[in-house]
């Protein structure tokens, strides 16, 4: 893990093919949480990988999304790790498609995860089912309270005490049962507000969301 750090000359993320270097991008990317898991650390640069890349650029204020410089390689081997490791509801598949924190002119209160319709998402933790909403289709935004088809679920004995799992195809739980961490719940999918398959995953702590990766552990 040299290469990244040794940076001497800017690179194109989508022009390289220096293995080594992309490996170590990957290997940052999964440690700060915009890559959801060790599966994405294989050297090659795909969509995921430019799209993460892109991501933590933005975040951090930095222009030319594909360009790795000297620059932008110390911040990212400077930024913290975040919790979740390799887990997250969806089993370490998808890319952090936005952040929780200001978005716009409003606040985004969760992380999304842009994953395939149809993906798996797990509960993170035991929980109850709280309150379930199905029956939204796509493209009817305010269904759900623009969540779509969502999953609250409660919990004990966490850094929080509630998760909700919003914009399913599909929710394969009813309100007032028990779950288990890493028990399928449901399916990612495009309901509510959303304009692209995700899952918009939030943390809250007595009603308050909270950044989801600061509390999340590895569901497996
Ligand atoms: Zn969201």
């Amino acid at each position: 893990m040299v290469k990244l750090r040794n940076l001497e000359e800017t690179i194109n993320l989508k022009e390289t093919n220096d293995t080594e270097l992309i490996t170590e991008i990957q290997a940052n990317l999964v440690r700060t949480g915009y890559l959801l898991g060790s599966q994405e650390i294989d050297g090659i640069v795909g969509d995921r990988t430019l799209n993460a890349f892109a991501k933590f650029k933005k975040d951090n204020f930095m222009t030319d999304p594909y360009l790795v410089g000297k620059g932008s390689a110390k911040v990212l081997l400077e930024l913290p790790e975040v919790k979740q490791g390799s887990g997250m509801p969806t089993n370490g598949i998808g890319w952090i498609s936005s952040r929780f924190g200001p978005r716009g002119s409003g606040q985004h209160r969760g992380v999304d995860i842009a994953a395939n319709c149809g993906t798996p998402v797990y509960a993170v933790a035991n929980g109850k089912v709280q309150n379930i909403v199905t029956g939204c289709t796509v493209g009817d935004h305010s269904c759900g309270g623009g969540y779509g088809n969502v999953i609250y679920l409660s919990h004990s004995g966490q850094s929080y005490n509630e998760t909700r799992y919003a914009h399913l195809t599909s929710v394969s739980v009813t309100s007032g049962q028990t779950v288990t961490k890493g028990q399928p719940i449901g399916t990612v999918g495009n309901t509510g507000h959303s304009t692209g398959c995700h899952l918009h995953f939030e943390t809250r702590i007595s009603g308050t969301a909270v950044n989801p990766l600061n509390h999340i552990n590895p569901i497996v």
